[in-house]
């Protein structure tokens, strides 16, 4: 069997921190650290290109931290360096903080091949960007997201809810950004207080949802589709990459906290979140998962997504049927109460179902437990 393959790329490094991070990057002094971590990683890529089958690379995303503040060499060498091994993917992203969309910024991503814009905007309220210690202010944005958008052909923001004490509006904020430039996807993530002293707290329960129910809203006014748990695109534009994690792509992933997966070999690894040790001695921590915990992750990934867990791809993965697991419970409280929908090859969650989704997704978990301990093959 052959697995489409992404890439990720982790640039661990930002011009200050932002008070709702619990992400690993760092703040470097001076741009040597930068320039030594970009030849790591490069050369990396590199054995990385020589070992996989090129014509599966999907996709290739560069996620942080702030990528977009490594030098500009090192997007022109990484271009070069993709294309010397033919590989051109699908979907080829950049995060990026509105801060550095300079015209010439822009220019080097589309000159090596990017495709793909994820701009972190997070909120349309001055005084929101401030308490989360963003770089970019509403009037900044206004400038460089509509030159964003002309560049791209594909352009997708990150937004957070349920952060702070403010009161928001959510639906002015849409409103807003929409006026700057519409985007073919965009994530909307719920703020989880890192656990740090000092960070913003969260949003009560009550102005949470009210602030993610105007997001949603918005979105479906504007015929964007809800196609994972907290990602929204409009048709065609769902994330390539993405899609690797949520059903069993393989995915290599290079850098220092950035995670990788096999799934033939049913091999997880991580590299160790230290800039430093990775430009010096890099090296990947394996964790090789049992049957029962590949089982359920790959339930918990399926089931974030609207299209849900496939009976099919489960069975072709473990040589067993996940719907015989499904106990008569689940389907009383879950089924027939319509938090999820089960058709003769799917369980997904239903809109309602993604509100509850961990008590949902620990429930499968507890009937595939039980099915495991009753067949005596929990390994
Ligand atoms: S720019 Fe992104 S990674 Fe860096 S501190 Fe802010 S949220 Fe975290």
């Amino acid at each position: 069997m052959k697995n489409a393959t992404g890439i990720y790329l982790h640039i661990p490094f930002c011009v200050s921190r932002c008070s709702y991070c619990d992400f690993f990057s760092t703040v470097p002094r001076d741009s040597v650290v930068k320039v030594a971590y970009g030849d790591r990683l490069l050369s990396l890529l590199r054995r990385e290109l020589e070992a996989v089958d090129r014509a599966l690379v999907v996709s290739v995303y560069l996620g942080g931290g702030s990528p977009s503040t490594m030098p500009r060499r090192f997007f022109e060498r990484l271009g070069a360096l993709l294309r010397e091994y033919g590989v051109t993917p699908a979907e080829f992203t950049v995060e990026a903080n509105p801060a550095d969309l300079t015209e010439s910024f822009l220019e080097t991503l589309v000159c090596c091949g990017v495709n793909r814009l994820s701009v972190g905007v997070q909120a349309a309220d001055d005084a929101v960007l401030a308490a989360m210690g963003r770089r970019a202010s509403c009037r900044l944005m206004a400038r460089v997201i509509p030159r964003a958008r002309r560049v791209f052909g594909n352009l997708s923001y990150d937004i957070i809810y349920g952060f702070g004490k403010q009161r928001r509006d959510l639906v002015a904020e849409m409103r807003w950004l929409f006026d700057c430039a519409v985007p073919d996807h965009l994530s909307a993530y719920a703020y989880t207080r890192p656990k740090r002293r000092g960070a913003p707290p969260v949003a009560d329960e009550e102005r949470a949802a009210e602030e993610e129910a105007a997001i949603h809203s918005f979105l479906r006014r504007q015929c964007f589709s809800r196609y994972e748990v907290s990602n929204w695109a409009r048709p065609g534009f769902a994330s390539v990459h993405n899609r690797l994690y949520w059903t069993w792509g393989r995915y290599v992933g290079i850098g220092a906290g950035a995670h990788g997966f096999e799934p033939l070999a049913a091999v997880r690894y991580r590299y160790p979140e230290n800039v430093l040790s990775f430009i010096e001695r890099p090296r990947k921590v394996i964790s090789r998962l049992s049957r029962e915990m590949l089982m359920k992750e790959f339930v918990m990934l399926a089931l974030r997504t609207a299209t849900g867990v496939s009976f099919t791809q489960f069975g072709d993965l473990f040589g067993t049927d996940l719907r015989t697991m499904i106990s008569p419970l689940f389907r009383e409280r879950f089924v027939a109460t319509g938090y999820a929908r089960l058709t003769r090859d799917h369980l997904a969650a239903t809109d309602r179902g993604f509100a509850v989704l961990n008590t949902l997704t620990a429930a499968l978990f507890g009937d595939i437990e039980r099915s495991l301990v009753g067949h005596g093959t929990t390994d």
